[in-house]
This record gives C-alpha cells, sequence and structure tokens, in this order.
C-alpha cells in the first residue's frame, strides 16, 4: 500500500501535487477550490472541458482521511479512470453495473476497511449502496458531470435527481460539483437540484484561446473535412462529429477509403467495438475518429488537433463541449462546423417530433436559436461564446469571423421577395412550402409541381433570378436565424414570423452575410 494512512492528515495540497502526480504547480482556480473543499465547505465548479476539474476533488482526497465518493456517469471509463490513479500509488475503486458480484464485494469490504482514497459510483446505483455508504468514513462527495441534473440540459440522466440525497443524509460532508456547462440556466438547475445553496461557485474563465473556432456554410462538406485532414492536419488526431449513426459509419468508410485511418463511433455499435475503437484513439497515433454525440464525454486526450462537425449542434453547449476536447495541451487546435439549411430544418423537425412537453420544446428552440446566431454572426465567434457562458471578452484575432472578416450587405429586397412569396401563397392559395418550393418559384423554374400548383401565375414567379439557388438557400437560413421566418413540422414549411412581417412592411432592414453576395448570380447549384 503505498498510501500511508498516518502521513494522511497534514498533508498539504502542494505536496500532494507534487509527490503524487508530479506537477510543479496548480492552475487557475484549482488551488482555492481546494482550500475551500478540504475545510469542509461546499464547492461549485464551473471548468471548460481540460481545464483541470479533476484534480480539484483528488487532491482534497489524499488530503484528509476518510474515503471521497465520486458520482460520475461515466461507466464505461471508470475503470481506466481508477487504474490511473492506481499508477499514481492511489488507492481506488468503483461501482457500477458492469461489475461482476465477487468484484463488487471486493471493492465493498475495501471501502468499508477505510482503505479506499477514492471511490467512483454510477448514480444508478446510489440507491442499493446506500446502506453500505452510511457505514464507510467518507471525506467527500464529488459530483462529476454536474450539468446532467440539469432536466433542460443537452446530457440529463434521470438517476441525478435522486443526488439531492446526499444533502439530506451526510448534511456534514462537503460536497464539490462539476461541470464544464455553465450557463446560468444551469447553473440555477444544479444548485436546486442539489441542495447546493450554500456552496460557493467558482466560475473559470471558458475561453480556450489555442482552439481556432470556423463556422462555413456545408456545400461539400466532404471534401472540405478531407482538406482540412490532409492540409492542415496530415497525421494528426481528431474528432468528426455526425448527427445519425449512418453518416458516422459512411463518413468512416469514406475517409478510410481516401486513406485515412479514421474508425466509427457510435451507441449502435457493439460495446467492444466501441472500446476498442476508444482505445485505439487514444493509444495510436493520427486516428480519426467519425462519431455521434455519444463519444467524447470524459476522454482525456491531449493531443486532439481537430474538432469537426459535420452537422449543426442542438446548443452552444454541447457545440462547446464537443470542441472544447481539442487542443487540450494548449498547442493549437482547429474547431469547424459546416452547416447548412438542410441542417436547421432537421434540427427543427427533431424539436416539433421529438419527446416532452410545450416547455420543453420551447427551451429546445431556444438553444437552437443561440446555436444559429452563433453560425450566422459576422461579429468574432469566440466574444459570442463567452458571452452565452456570461463571460466579455475582446475580439480574439484566432478566429474565422476575426480573421477574414465578413462585412454585411443589405438583403432587405430579396427578404422581401421571399417573405412575400410565402405569405403570397399561404394567404392566396393556402398552400405551404419548404424552402426548395419557394426559392424554385423565386428563380422561375417550371417544374412538374410549378404545374400542379399553378404556381407560374403568382405574382412572385421569377422575382428573385439575381441571386443562385445556394444564394437563396442561405438567404432562408440567415433568416431563419435572425427568427425572420420559422419552420414547420414534418415537410419544414416556411412560415413568416412576427418579426418577418415588419421587414414586408418595409419598416426593418435585412443584414445578410457578404459571403452569399458573392454566390449572388453564381451558377452552383450546390445546396448548403
Ligand atoms: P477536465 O476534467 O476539466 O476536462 P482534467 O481534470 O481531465 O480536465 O485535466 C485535463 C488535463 O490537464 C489532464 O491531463 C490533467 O492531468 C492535466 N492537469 C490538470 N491540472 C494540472 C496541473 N495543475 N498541472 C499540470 N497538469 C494538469
Ligand atoms: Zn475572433
Amino acid at each position: 500500500n503505498p498510501q500511508p494512512a498516518v502521513a494522511e492528515h497534514s498533508r498539504s495540497a502542494d505536496e500532494v501535487l507534487r509527490t503524487v502526480w508530479g506537477y510543479p504547480e496548480f492552475r487557475g482556480q484549482q488551488r482555492a477550490i481546494i482550500e475551500h473543499v478540504s475545510t469542509g465547505g461546499d464547492a461549485l465548479v464551473l471548468m471548460p472541458t481540460g481545464g483541470g476539474k479533476s484534480l480539484c476533488y483528488q487532491v482534497p482526497a489524499l488530503m484528509t482521511s476518510g474515503v471521497t465518493i465520486v458520482i460520475s456517469p461515466l461507466i464505461a471509463l471508470m475503470h481506466d479512470q481508477v487504474q490511473a490513479l492506481e499508477q499514481l500509488g492511489v488507492r481506488a475503486g468503483y461501482l457500477n453495473s458492469s461489475q461482476s458480484p465477487e468484484e463488487r464485494r471486493a471493492v465493498e469490504a475495501a471501502l468499508l476497511a477505510g482503505e479506499l482514497k477514492l471511490c467512483y459510483l454510477a448514480p444508478e446505483r446510489l440507491g442499493s449502496a446506500r446502506t453500505l455508504l452510511h457505514r464507510a468514513p467518507i471525506s467527500l462527495f464529488a459530483i462529476d458531470e454536474a450539468h446532467c441534473v440539469a432536466q433542460w440540459g443537452h446530457d440529463f440522466r434521470p438517476d441525478y435527481l435522486g443526488l439531492y440525497i446526499l444533502a439530506e443524509e451526510w448534511p456534514e460532508v462537503p460536497r464539490i460539483a462539476l461541470t464544464a456547462t455553465a450557463t446560468v440556466e444551469t447553473r440555477e438547475e444544479i444548485v436546486r437540484n442539489l441542495r447546493l445553496d450554500s456552496a460557493r461557485v467558482f466560475v473559470s474563465s471558458f475561453d480556450r484561446p489555442n482552439i481556432q473556432y470556423r463556422i462555413e456554410p456545408k456545400q461539400d462538406a466532404k471534401r472540405r473535412l478531407l482538406r482540412l485532414i490532409r492540409d492542415e492536419h496530415p497525421g494528426d488526431a481528431g474528432i468528426v462529429y455526425c448527427l445519425s449513426r449512418k453518416s458516422v459509419e459512411q463518413t468512416a468508410e469514406w475517409l478510410q477509403s481516401e486513406g485515412i485511418p479514421a474508425l466509427p463511433y457510435h451507441a449502435g455499435l457493439s460495446a467492444s467495438m466501441r472500446s476498442e475503437h476508444q482505445f485505439r484513439f487514444l493509444r495510436e497515433e493520427g486516428i480519426v475518429m467519425c462519431a455521434t454525440i455519444a463519444f467524447g464525454m470524459g476522454i482525456d486526450k491531449p493531443d486532439v488537433r481537430f474538432v469537426a462537425h459535420l452537422d449543426l449542434p442542438k446548443s452552444i453547449e454541447g457545440y462547446y463541449q464537443e470542441t472544447g476536447r481539442a487542443g487540450r495541451d494548449g498547442e493549437p487546435a482547429t474547431a469547424v462546423l459546416w452547416y447548412g439549411l438542410q441542417d436547421v430544418v432537421q434540427q427543427r423537425r427533431l424539436i416539433d417530433e421529438g419527446e416532452g412537453d410545450a416547455q420543453r420544446k420551447r427551451a429546445q428552440g431556444l438553444h437552437l436559436d443561440a446555436m444559429l446566431a452563433l453560425c450566422e454572426t459576422i461579429g468574432c465567434r469566440r466574444v459570442q461564446l463567452l458571452q452565452y457562458f456570461g463571460q466579455a471578452s475582446e475580439p480574439c484575432g484566432n478566429c474565422d469571423t476575426c480573421l477574414t472578416p465578413p462585412t454585411s450587405w443589405d438583403g432587405t429586397i430579396p427578404s422581401q421577395k421571399l417573405l412575400s412569396t410565402v405569405v403570397r401563397l399561404d394567404r392566396e392559395r393556402g398552400q405551404r412550402f419548404g424552402a426548395g418550393r419557394i426559392i424554385d418559384i423565386l428563380l422561375g423554374k417550371t417544374t412538374e409541381q410549378s404545374k400542379r400548383f399553378h404556381h407560374e401565375t403568382l405574382s412572385t414567379f421569377g422575382i428573385g433570378t439575381e441571386l443562385s439557388e445556394s444564394a437563396w438557400r442561405g438567404v432562408v437560413r440567415q433568416l431563419l436565424a435572425q427568427g425572420l421566418l420559422a419552420v414547420r413540422g414534418e415537410y419544414g414549411v416556411l412560415e413568416v414570423s412576427e418579426a418577418g412581417w415588419s421587414v414586408l412592411r418595409g419598416e426593418r432592414q435585412v443584414r445578410l452575410r457578404e459571403e452569399l453576395k458573392q454566390a449572388r448570380g453564381g451558377s452552383s447549384p450546390g445546396r448548403s
């Protein structure tokens, strides 16, 4: 046993950091947090991914006698986390549903005997472990990924709601809740649901200056991805996020056929394949993981050099966590998102058709709107991101909009043409259509549908030939992002919003990103 129990009472935070981890100094607020919890205070820690949250409870665990119970949803990683601690000479264990009864009994015995310094516990095991925990010498509860308790959040785990009993049944044991998600909304839910009213809140800067953020229109996204890998990140490890399992597999296969060592990862693959792919990603050089958002939480690989999104994330919180997996080592890294009109329509449909009541859908809609506003901003991406987390900052000089500032142009007239087409179809014909049909009308395209619905006789038929099809798709995308248009239902039909009417009445100007102006009159049929 490399951790002599006698010395533990008196070990200072610095000594633990140096002797156990071999690190010379604490980062950011780590020291203040550790001092606070090791003297019995509750804490809520908001720190970006890669900021060093684990040490905030692992160091206190070694400073005091007794065991620190770590509640974590990351069952698949518990074994690795425990192994990593044991390699440092720290006695640790875990209790989750993946264990055999014998393994579990051994951990329980060690826990009761006071032999463990840290014990990881899956939240769904809390109920059955309650009696056991009451007999163990607990010095601290750490609640990792605490945003999982937020019901409107993107990672909600119902079992987390049961964690309030820690406050009720162990009022004398300090608790530290940690998360990389920092909106005011989520923070309030954590405090409320975990009964952390008297906790001190530690908010780190959420800036990750070494990550270059880029958000580009989804035109030929696969080719752009290949160029990103070949030209900017040859041989580098990266993650490519896709929305569906199918596109994960297709993307991985396609990259493989282009000679890139890519692997798929999603919840539909067997457990053994998932852990093999995760293992290879962590241990081998230059693996490109094509994954759904099922991949990544808790993965500590410092040298991920790029994170690419082939589909639009549901929220800024999700986007920030996913991109935050790049460049944990502080070296330059790239985060690229390609998105298009189809993404907006699809996400809106997923919300409309998804589970949950009106309140939940409204919350999801607001998350999507904030994500769209980030995509369409002509200001610094980082300023907008940090603002979302309540942190003010200066333009960064290291994002696409800072590096090549997009200018905006007056898109009021094309917007009016588009909005009035939508309104006329509805008012005069009682018809509602998706973006494709509306754009065909503006371009004056004669098709089977235009004949069937007599669209040639509409006064707006063919009034939009000054823009290309892809430019019109961009206009629709931006009008959606600005809340001037709305998209509804299974078929993604367009509707003019209240704010959109003020454009039609000439009371409001519409500024559009220059990117579209360049595409004006172009002939590219690419769907964006
Ligand atoms: P988070 O959980 O916040 O995403 P981790 O706790 O996994 O971050 O820490 C990220 C990386 O930074 C880890 O490899 C960790 O060992 C390292 N790290 C954390 N704190 C320090 C420190 N004070 N000095 C050196 N490295 C640190
Ligand atoms: Zn910037």
